[in-house]
């Protein structure tokens, strides 16, 4: 009989609507049905939200490797703006994202995944493809409206700090290239391609 539940396994996440809309937005996502999953909430520095392999014996091989979805409830951004007390429209665009750098993680072999890791941490350019994938595959799942309503929401937030909307504007998506890609993805059923501004 085929898989039909996700393997979900929360750590440390004790908010249950967070828990329930984690679980919604991964129903969308059946390529992640023979992967376990993790939310976690943990202390981070310099970011908010991170989706990762876990690195156990199964990162080794494609097909049994884990994945992990790390929030932060405490620095930094979060400082300004609690997770828990975002909207539902805001986390699942959130969560859709991230579980699209997941899928986008899916077919990399583990050289590949470090090779990924070096290029985000390096290059800004390979951080903003990666981004731009990580929203594309959102919207492709049916979370156009979510994904913006992230963004905007994030760029709107008058308490943000000035750095992290600056970092949003220089390496992710804009709400008018998100808007492109939910239209396209309506009219024709697939992505466009987006073009550098
Ligand atoms: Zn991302």
């Amino acid at each position: 009989m085929p898989q039909t539940e996700h393997q979900l396994i929360f750590q440390n996440v004790q908010s249950d609507h967070l828990r329930q809309w984690f679980a919604e937005t991964l129903a969308a996502y059946p390529e992640l049905l023979p992967h376990p999953i993790y939310l976690r909430k943990v202390a981070m520095r310099y970011s908010t939200m991170r989706a990762q392999p876990v690195i156990n014996w199964g990162f080794f091989r494609r097909a049994h490797r884990h994945y992990r979805v790390d929030f932060s409830n405490h620095l930094e951004v979060t400082v300004h703006v609690k997770v828990r007390e975002l909207p539902r429209e805001v986390v699942v665009g959130w969560f859709a994202h991230e579980l699209g750098h997941i899928v986008d993680y899916l077919d990399r072999p583990w050289r590949g995944m470090i090779a990924f890791g070096l290029g985000y941490a390096l290059w800004s350019r390979y951080m903003r493809e990666a981004e731009k994938r990580a929203d594309s595959i959102a919207v492709d799942h049916g979370f156009g409206a979510e994904v913006l309503a992230t963004k905007r929401y994030l760029i709107n937030h008058a308490t943000l700090p000035k750095h992290y909307k600056k970092r949003l504007r220089k390496y992710y998506l804009s709400a008018d290239e998100i808007e492109a890609l939910i239209t396209a993805y309506e009219e024709e059923g697939e992505m466009p391609d987006i073009v550098e501004i």
